[in-house]
């Protein structure tokens, strides 16, 4: 857990560009952005993939969700539309073993994704 690249951006060990950040949640810039907005949605606490969220675990995932929106918002992307993404496990092409959602705007995307 000490050597996850999203913990360690957390506590401010390894740097990030972080547009959100609160008790629950941070917001980083993507470091290899995929579209104009390209921001990560992380949870602070350390959960591998979406497979092991809990039913306590409702309230975070919304506050994600909201979270995704404000960035949105102060992006100038809400009115365009965007795209909110979490990728689980391999098959799908998670990267990083700490739950994390791109929220992704700022060009037309396509459908369905490769
Ligand atoms: P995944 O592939 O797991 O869905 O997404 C992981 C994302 O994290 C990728 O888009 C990748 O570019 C990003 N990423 C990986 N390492 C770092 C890092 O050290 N800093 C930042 N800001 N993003 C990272
Ligand atoms: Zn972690």
């Amino acid at each position: 857990m000490n050597d996850c690249i999203f913990c360690r951006i957390i506590k401010g060990e390894i740097p990030s560009t972080k547009v959100y950040e609160d008790d629950l949640v941070v917001a980083i810039e993507d470091i290899d952005p995929k579209a104009p907005v390209h921001t990560l949605i992380i949870p602070k606490r350390h959960i591998e993939t979406l497979n092991e969220l809990k039913e306590e675990d409702k309230n975070l995932l919304g506050h994600i969700i909201l979270t995704a929106k404000k960035v949105a918002e102060e992006k100038g992307i809400v009115e365009r539309g965007y795209r909110l993404v979490a990728n689980c496990l391999e098959e799908a092409g998670q990267s990083v073993p700490h739950i994390h959602f791109h929220l992704l705007g700022g060009r037309r995307m396509n459908w369905p994704p490769g």
